[in-house]
């Protein structure tokens, strides 16, 4: 069994002795300083001086510094910004600071994976990665749950990397979900493999052709919204809770007959040649240096790409029938974003 470890196995002391930044007040960032702080942790915020987030930060209660100034203070440093402009903001920032003992955390591997960030060997370079979005771990945290998390340890510069880790874990509220242990590399290459290939250009690939086909054959938009979108969490929550046989267990037999027949035909060979090529250019660096490019340059493709999906008809669909689903709480993208 792989390593996995729980409140017993942090220093909660440990935890509420060190003196911990986390640089980014974000989707992660919000949620790790507010999280820290009320586990009783010392932690301040560290933001560039023109920062829309300080306000932000200060109203929830935390005290914001400059990233320099907060490098200086630093036992624990959490990387919470967005994973192309780090580097620049370890190099400018955080490298000229950084005093010998330091713990530098990562809640993804990316730039530390690839070699974009290296540091000083009498420094830690540790990952605390929460396995799921910042606003659902400060939703845990508040009710009293947690949110399962890898921890793994890239350079021990303080034999006490591990152990520094796992407390921040704590104080984040992982502790009591489940810390697993794990590499640099095998978090790194794994996340980016399941967002591109399952979890988020899988799965809306999956639902858009369904939709298509359906609305192209003739049968209504709203019916193949409902079918292939609103269903999807039913599904989902059932696989969440009981995995793929307890799913087929509660759907109908002629489901169960169709999951069978139909998912391998849809999901074949071509899919699978596809997967393997998207975790070869993860594995090579290539996905990440393309990707590197593309966000440096303004992200051309990227804003393109994100337009034309927005205007697909799905969304126009959906959000008419969500708007009059009175039990739910309606979701939409901020203006300007
Ligand atoms: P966000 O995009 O939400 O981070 C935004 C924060 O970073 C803001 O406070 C922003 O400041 C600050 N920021 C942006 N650019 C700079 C800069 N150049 N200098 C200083 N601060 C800057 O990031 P996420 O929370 O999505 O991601 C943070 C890390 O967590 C990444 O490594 C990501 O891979 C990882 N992760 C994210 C998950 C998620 O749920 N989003 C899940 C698991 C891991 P301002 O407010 O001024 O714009
Ligand atoms: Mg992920």
């Amino acid at each position: 069994m792989a390593k996995v470890y729980y409140t017993q196995d942090t220093n909660t002391e440990l935890a509420k002795s060190l003196n911990i930044v986390v640089i980014g007040y974000g989707s992660q960032g919000h949620a790790h300083a507010q999280n820290l702080k009320d586990s009783g942790c010392e932690v301040r915020v560290a933001l560039h001086p023109t920062s829309k987030s300080i306000a932000k930060a200060e109203a929830d209660g935390l005290t914001v510094l400059s990233v320099e100034e907060a490098t200086k203070w630093a036992d624990v440093i959490m990387f919470c910004t967005p994973d192309v402009p780090m580097r620049g903001i370890y190099s400018d920032a955080v490298a000229p600071n950084l005093k010998p003992g330091t713990t530098l955390l990562f809640a993804h591997g990316f730039n530390v994976h690839y070699g974009f960030i290296q540091a000083p060997e009498n420094v830690d370079i540790a990952m605390i990665a929460p396995k799921g979005p910042g606003h659902r771990l400060r939703a845990e945290y508040v009710r009293g749950a947690g949110m399962p998390a890898l921890v793994a340890v890239q350079q021990d510069g303080t034999r006490q990397a591990k152990e520094r880790a796992l407390a921040y874990a704590w104080g984040i509220g992982c502790a009591q979900a489940g810390i697993l242990e794990t590499t640099f590399k095998e978090e790194t290459e794994t996340d980016l493999f399941g967002e591109q290939a399952v979890l988020c250009g899988g799965i809306s690939e999956l639902i858009k052709a369904g939709f298509e086909t359906l609305v192209e054959a003739g049968y209504q938009p709203e019916a193949a919204y409902f079918e292939c979108l609103h269903e999807t969490k039913l599904i989902v929550d059932l696989l969440y809770e009981g995995g793929l046989s307890y799913m087929r267990y509660s759907i109908s037999d002629t489901a169960e007959w169709g999951d069978y027949v139909a998912g391998r035909q849809v999901i074949g060979a071509e899919s699978r040649a596809a997967m393997k090529g998207l975790l070869s250019d993860i594995q090579d660096g290539s996905f990440a240096k393309k990707w590197i490019e593309e966000s440096e340059n303004g992200a051309p493709t990227m804003k393109a790409r994100r337009a034309e999906e927005r205007a697909h008809q799905i969304e126009t669909v959906g959000k008419e029938l969500r708007g009059m689903m009175p039990f739910l709480a309606v979701k939409e993208v901020p203006s300007g974003s």
